[in-house]
């Protein structure tokens, strides 16, 4: 096995869509400190944005000062957790204090980077995908009711995404006083391909029109944009968040 550093680089993309008046998607990425995160707002406009974007930027201060305590991978499911239960605590209590504010919440979809090793962080519906070798995985499971049913062989997959019910939730961060993330590790390869996006692009684009979209050798930049510009011709109904992160072998 090579030993060689992976590099990474990361680009990101969000837009409103074409029916929604605000955009309550957030994101944020270090690829310094190796997070990045996407988050998707709810509890109507306001509130979905202030989750969305406290949500970021808890995560990022609280994940980005990891270095400094030197905690070791052993531990960094723990750090992830800890960081992640910390935020849920603060939207939270910030929607008691302020009754405008009441029931919103987020999503959560992550990484954390060291190496080669990642670890996904998931509460909610937004995704994490790999592409490895032109081929598309979908790494996270949703938390939703239509996916539940799924995974018990109540409904199929086409019922799923035709269902009145596919936008409920099972797991959010804010809307209670305690949250279960989804923790995955995952061994990076060289020339592995990371996506993590809001269910605005994967509510309008198939998995084989994603990884369509992403085979090329393009720039991560035109990638995302061409992401976003699908989603957005296919309907833009809701708002679309997306960002690669691509892993190579160190370029000195
Ligand atoms: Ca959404």
């Amino acid at each position: 096995m090579s030993t060689a550093v992976l590099h990474y680089a990361a680009a990101a993309v969000t837009d409103r869509g074409r029916k929604r008046p605000s955009n309550e998607d957030a994101f944020g990425f270090s690829v310094e400190h190796g997070i990045y995160l996407v988050c998707d707002g709810m509890g109507g406009a306001a509130a979905g944005e202030v989750a969305s974007s406290l949500a970021v930027d808890e995560m990022l201060r609280l994940l980005s000062s990891r270095a400094e305590v030197d905690n070791g991978a052993s531990q960094m499911p723990q750090l992830a957790e800890d960081a992640i239960c910390t935020t849920n605590e603060a939207i939270f209590s910030r929607s008691q204090r302020n009754y405008k504010l009441n029931g919103m919440g987020t999503t959560l979809v992550g990484l954390l980077v060291e190496e080669r090793r990642v670890w996904v962080l998931n509460v909610g519906d937004s995704r994490c995908y790999r592409m490895r070798n032109r081929s598309l995985e979908q790494i996270t499971h949703d938390h939703s009711l239509v996916e539940e049913q799924v995974r018990l062989g109540r409904m199929t997959r086409s019922e799923a995404i035709r269902s009145p019910l596919r936008n409920v939730i099972t797991r959010a961060l804010g809307t209670q006083s305690r949250v279960t993330p989804d923790i995955l590790e995952l061994e990076v390869e060289p020339g592995d391909l990371l996506l993590l996006c809001s269910d605005g692009l994967t509510r309008e684009l198939t998995d084989p029109t994603i990884e369509s979209l992403l085979g090329t050798d393009l720039p991560l930049e035109t990638r995302c944009g061409r992401l976003v510009d699908a989603a957005k011709k296919a309907g833009g109904h809701d708002n679309i968040t997306c960002i690669l992160v691509s892993a190579g072998p160190d370029k000195n």
